[in-house]
């Protein structure tokens, strides 16, 4: 077997601290099977190991990004022309997605629903090696209500048997793990701001999946269906907006404390929210003078309307602990396009984390919150080499996430 030496001048292994420099990684059929100062692990190879030599760089352990839609285009598309793509079609947009985001050093993702069954092909063809692409947990289809947020989907439940036979249709055709729509959402006809389960049906979810040992993930958008979705014992939340039915945020400190004390992980979707991928597009054209002033009008309401959005955030934040939040980019959704999770660490960063907290939360904790951290989330011996290196500490300045020089799975260099 050959061995693997991959050195860096700097490594942060997600577990915090100071980056350590000149470092190196010794890789063995997959697996790290040492981390040591680049002179002390010369000695610990077996003789023929090959060295990968990245420089100045900072390797990290690979990115996690928690929320995707595969199946979908992320080109600012409305839903009902993206849904109007076959499942062929759609299963080919997942495939260049895949590459995108591993490209862009994110090894490992949960895909978190699709049309009937292009969420499980696109595992297959990735476990198959059909098609290069992240480690991926699938949610196959998430359960919905009739009429409810992503019911194209073809999932849909109403009341306690019917979803806890969706939980286990899901389990039988390969669902790692339980997605489900407690809010509604920007599906036509669905009402973002109220519950669209109740309490006693998420239990029902939360129950059938125990009972088959996978986690749960819950669409939270109203406040309603957060409080629901606490109760419940759900185990991750999505968007954990605070959306009263009127339409408005209103951050409820009850419901803060609440969610604080159960521990359910938190998954904000920041960059969905705030609308970040036009934001930034439009900053750019500011500095470089190309912005007429319609857009820069549009610019500054844009980044009105996002800093209310961060408020709420900085407000869960002094409830609940940094560490129980994970990123995730909703990447395929309206204009969201993939390979940017660098855009949630940047507003990680904006709502008060440090660069290296951010780091951390993408890796480290992100694993603990999909159940992977035996397996990934550090670079610590016995885990899998998924790693990433970055021009810059990451830890030091947040804008290195966005210059990833090489990616690696298992160890094997695919960028
Ligand atoms: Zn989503």
């Amino acid at each position: 077997m050959t061995q693997t030496i991959i050195r860096a001048g700097l490594l942060a292994d997600g577990r915090g601290g100071v980056p350590r420099k000149d470092q190196a990684v010794l890789v063995s059929a997959g697996r790290i099977v040492a981390v040591d100062a680049v002179g002390a692990i010369t000695g610990q190879a077996a003789p023929g190991a090959k060295t990968i030599d990245l420089g100045d760089s900072c390797l990290s352990p690979g990115l996690i990004d928690g929320h995707t839609h595969l199946s979908l285009a992320g080109d600012g598309r409305p839903y009902s022309e993206m849904f109007s793509e076959t499942d062929e079609m759609m299963v080919l947009t997942g495939a260049m997605n895949m590459h995108r985001h591993l490209q862009a050093g994110i090894t490992t993702i949960r895909e978190h629903g699709a049309r009937n069954k292009v969420g499980f092909t696109l595992k297959q063809g990735l476990s198959r090696g059909l098609i290069p692409g992240p480690r991926m947990q699938v949610s196959g289809r998430p359960i919905t209500c009739t009429g409810g947020h992503f019911h194209m989907c073809n999932e849909v439940a109403d009341g306690e048997q019917e979803i806890r036979r969706s939980v286990r249709r899901l389990v039988h055709e390969g669902a790692d793990y339980i997605k489900i729509m407690a809010s509604g959402g920007g599906t036509e006809g669905t009402i973002p701001g109220r519950a669209s389960y109740s309490e006693a049906e998420l239990h029902a979810a939360v129950h059938e999946a125990q009972h088959f040992h996978r986690l749960t993930a819950a669409h939270c958008r109203a406040s309603e269906s957060m409080v629901n979705a606490v109760k419940a014992g759900i185990d991750l939340m999505e968007h954990a907006e605070f959306l009263d039915p009127d339409g408005e945020l209103r951050f409820d400190p009850k419901l803060a404390e609440m969610m604080a004390e159960c521990g359910i992980w938190i998954s904000p979707t920041l960059q969905a929210w705030c609308r970040w991928p036009q934001i930034t597009q439009l900053r750019r054209r500011r500095d470089d003078g190309s912005a007429a002033g319609a857009d820069l009008k549009m610019l500054e309401s844009l980044e009105a309307r996002a800093q209310g959005r961060l408020d709420v955030m900085r407000q869960l934040l002094d409830y609940c602990m940094k560490e129980r939040i994970v990123p995730g980019t909703d990447s395929g959704v309206n204009d969201l396009a993939f390979g940017h999770l660098d855009y949630d660490l940047e507003l990680l960063v904006e709502v008060g984390f440090t660069p290296g907290e951010a780091l951390e939360a993408a890796t480290r904790i992100s694993a603990e919150a999909i159940g992977l951290a035996d397996e990934l989330g550090t670079i610590e011996v016995g885990k899998v080499a998924d790693l990433v290196a970055f021009d810059g500490d990451p830890t030091r300045d947040v804008s290195a996430v966005s210059r990833v020089v090489a990616v690696f799975q298992a160890g094997e260099r695919v960028k």
